[in-house]
């Protein structure tokens, strides 16, 4: 297996895999997988600092986005949607899906969405049922701060759905404070589980407004009420994935076991940020960096695909390119997770040194030894 650095799927440890090899119960009729499910959803709540009840779906991340917007959304709803990337824009699509307006708030993709620019906006026009946003956009390496982003919003009587599937455990996300009607995350980023399940976490506001609905939720799967009474009632929409909720339970104890990850998360971005400038390759984004994933510029005159068949082929090591309008543009390399530790990160850049010097670009200085010298003065 190489050694897997994209900015999600993420690697996974070894007691996450072999929690998923224990038997599988019968989820539907057996108390204790209740108990399980209800537990672990309660720790992973607090750990984002609610009360707010969390819900595992059986689904990646996509999922949950898609029922935050289907359990929202009613024909003829205006819809603001945040964007400054690839995800952010994604979300016009959902609601579009369930008879709902997009109005996109477009802004540009190398920076951070500016509160005050919210703000602006909002004074003109705050006629939306709900707004959605990216805390990480993925493919640009963008965090928004959504701690600033969503009191503005929660101002004007917006809800707000907030896409932190990559952001999340490793770059603080607190719920309460933010003031975040549906949270959705991912078991394959940050959190290091294999792809399989989305984490969708509901404020009493948001169940209140889909409570109210005119017209029933235009989807089965995605409808977040079927979940809403499941622990009063002891019953599941549909039968549960025992084993991806054992691995899941298994990789949140591992982050609740480690008291550094934030700071780590935030060490490590700095220092990668740092190795890769002072090389002289130049970043995509121009502020608003996450903790999560590091966005490089393909040097000019190199191929993307070069780059990173050699990363794989030579070094034993899977970072990423891009997609859709960065398709060919960046290189991502994963720092979330089990991933996120100084030796992986070493490996990674000594890989792409010897990559972009054998294909004719030589850098201005080591990147290893950047990295290197950037984590210790830090
Ligand atoms: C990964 C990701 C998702 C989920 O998409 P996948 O198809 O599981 O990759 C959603 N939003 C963001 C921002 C992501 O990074």
């Amino acid at each position: 297996m190489y050694n897997l650095l994209t900015p999600g799927p993420t690697k996974v440890r070894q007691n996450v895999l072999l929690a998923r090899a224990q038997e599988a119960p019968n989820a539907d009729l057996d108390p204790a997988f209740y108990a399980l499910y209800h537990d672990t959803c309660e720790k992973y709540s607090a750990f984002l600092h609610t009360k707010n009840p969390s819900f595992l779906l059986s689904g990646e991340g996509i999922l949950g986005l898609e029922a935050a917007v289907a359990s929202l959304t009613e024909p003829g709803d205006r819809v603001l949607v945040l964007d400054n990337g690839i995800y952010g824009k994604g979300f016009a699509d959902f609601v579009t899906l369930y008879g709902g307006t997009p109005v996109l708030l477009t802004c540009d993709m190398h920076r951070a969405i500016e509160p005050a620019a919210l703000r602006t906006y909002l004074e003109a026009d705050h006629g939306f049922k709900y707004a959605t946003l990216v805390h990480c956009d993925t493919p640009s390496g963008m965090l928004n701060d959504i701690h600033a982003l969503c009191p503005i919003l929660k101002e004007y009587g917006l809800l707000t759905v907030v896409d932190s599937v990559s952001g999340m455990f490793g770059n603080r996300v607190d719920v309460e404070a933010a003031g975040i009607d549906i949270l959705c995350g991912g078991s394959q980023k940050a959190l290091s589980c294999p792809p399989g399940l989305t984490m969708v976490t509901v404020s009493p506001a948001a169940f209140a407004v889909m409570q109210a609905r005119r017209t029933p939720v235009a989807s089965f799967y995605c409808n977040l009420l079927a979940y809403k009474d499941y622990w009063e009632n002891q019953w599941f929409p549909y039968t549960m994935p025992s084993s991806d909720i054992n691995g899941f339970a298994r990789a949140l104890d591992n982050v609740l076991e480690d008291a550094d990850i934030f700071q780590r998360h935030a060490r490590i971005a700095s220092a990668v940020r740092g190795a890769v400038t002072d090389a002289g390759l130049s970043l995509f984004g121009e502020n608003g960096y996450s903790n999560t994933v590091t966005v490089i510029n393909v040097p000019e005159g190199l191929r993307d695909a070069a780059i990173l068949e050699r990363m794989l082929k030579v070094h034993g090591i899977l970072i990423a390119g891009c997609f859709d309008v960065l398709a060919h543009k960046v290189l991502r390399i994963g720092h979330m997770g089990e991933g996120c530790n100084a030796a992986d990160m070493l490996a990674v850049l000594a890989a792409l040194d010897e990559t972009l010097t054998h294909l004719g670009r030589p850098l201005r200085c080591s990147l290893p030894e950047a990295f290197r010298a950037r984590l210790a003065s830090a």
